[in-house]
């Protein structure tokens, strides 16, 4: 015997006509209106998790009737990024230990500093009432002690685009030089033109110290390459919607721009500030009377100056506060010993000298440095006195000549002597 039709609502009460939709059962009937209110009603008890709620409107947007364009998609259901794994600050500095020789301080802070920073891009995403500000990282040290290789390592950890801007090439909008924006075309071209990709890249401006206000009172004279630049930074660093020319350049009214919403990309800005310590000196030496201060004088050294650096110096340098207030999180980097400049030739996971090692291994020689050749090599570097920098360009010169012949010659082993060094350089 066929099943008689329920035609009302066995909820509410309401009949077939008054309803959109009758969804009958075995017993019984629900319309439309009592299926969302008891949805709702469960959301509300906790019975069906948000999360679930935010997928089945994404599939709900999803669905369009025949006929009817599909409803807009839902940011929240359908812009759901595979979360990133994000390494703790001790994970962090554990891997920069393998590239980068000493500068433990620096490497602290920038773990955390990266840490927080990607975690609180999953604060964000929550949509949680807790919004985590941005700390964009300033750090300070000489030429070829190793901030770049940090900002890079860390890029290369965390698998996300990665671009190093000079400073000194921006102008101010209008003037002769390259916009600030197109900081983010470069990244862009990072990130193979995945915007979303970009977003959540770092950018390392290196040079932040050349465009330091050229003098104290700001309004003797236009100062389009150094405060100017300063200013056209201050909404990249804040974080806001950039226009930017994906081919790079100075923008141009006929082109067509790419929007890049800068919220989650983290700049780390990095400078020498020449001449810095003498103004951290003479603030503390100001700050301090009696006989403290000669206590204070004497705790003052060279090698241990940098570690009171603080935004007020970097004021004092030229910077202008509001850009110093969107670098909340300073650090410093140490000058590079001797000692340190040994170790960075031989230890780090690409030292200089596993580099060539490998090189000539590749032609079947076995090349080694003896101990008295990598002390000339470190003492020359301390004479040249560019850090670093100077280690490979004398490695370098010490080894064309060897290069030239190993390919063809290929012989077993291959010992650099300090003699045969000195006879080079
Ligand atoms: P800068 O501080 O001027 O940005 P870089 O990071 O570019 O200096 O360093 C130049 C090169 O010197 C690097 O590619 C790296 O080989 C080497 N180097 C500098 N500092 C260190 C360090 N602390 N540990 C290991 N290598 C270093």
């Amino acid at each position: 015997m066929a099943r008689k039709k329920i035609e009302k609502c066995s909820f509410c009460g309401r009949s077939s006509d008054e309803v959109g939709m009758l969804l009958n059962g075995a017993t019984g009937s629900i319309c439309e209106s009592c299926v969302q209110q008891a949805f709702y009603l469960a959301l509300r008890s906790g019975h069906i998790d948000p999360k679930d709620f935010l997928d089945i409107m994404g599939a709900v947007s999803d669905y369009a009737p025949a006929g009817k364009p599909a409803a807009k998609k839902t940011k929240k259901a359908t812009e759901k990024k595979p979360k990133m794994k994000v390494p703790t600050p001790q994970e962090i500095k554990a891997h920069l230990d393998q590239y980068v020789i000493g500068q433990d301080e620096a490497k602290r802070t920038l773990a955390v500093a990266v840490y927080n920073h990607y975690k609180r891009l999953d604060v964000v995403d929550n949509d949680d009432d807790v919004e985590i500000e941005k700390s964009n990282i300033v750090m300070v040290g000489s030429t070829g002690t190793g901030k770049t290789l940090l900002a890079r390592t860390i890029a290369k950890l965390l698998d996300v685009p990665f671009t190093i801007v000079d400073a000194t090439v921006f102008t101010e909008a209008g003037y002769v030089g390259e916009d600030v924006e197109s900081i983010l075309s470069r990244l862009l071209q990072a990130a193979d033109f995945d915007v979303e990709r970009a977003q959540r890249g770092i950018v390392f401006i290196d040079e932040i110290d050349k465009i330091a206000r050229k003098n104290d009172n700001p309004s003797i004279t236009r100062d389009v390459s150094g405060e100017g630049v300063q200013q056209g930074l201050l909404k990249l660093l804040e974080g806001s919607n950039v226009n930017v020319p994906p081919k790079g350049g100075r923008k141009h009214p006929d082109q067509e721009y790419t929007v890049v919403d800068t919220r989650h990309i983290l700049f780390i800005c990095g400078g020498a500030f020449d001449g810095i310590e003498r103004k951290i000196a003479k603030r503390m030496n100001s700050n301090v009377v009696g006989f403290e201060a000669v206590n204070k004088r004497a705790e003052l050294s060279a090698e241990n100056i940098m570690q009171h650096c603080k935004p007020q110096d970097l004021r004092s340098y030229g910077l202008i506060p509001e850009l110093i207030g969107r670098l909340p999180v300073l650090t410093y980097l140490n000058p590079l010993n001797r000692e340190a400049l040994q170790k960075i030739l031989i230890e780090p996971k690409n030292s200089i000298v596993k580099q060539y090692m490998k090189l000539f291994a590749m032609d079947g020689t076995l090349l080694e440095f003896d101990d008295d050749a990598l002390e000339f090599i470190v003492d020359t570097a301390v004479e040249y006195n560019l850090g670093a920098r100077g280690l490979r360009s004398i490695v370098e010169k010490i080894m064309t000549e060897a290069m030239f012949n190993a390919p063809t010659e290929k012989p077993k082993r291959l010992v650099i002597t300090k003699e045969y060094c000195a006879a080079r350089i």
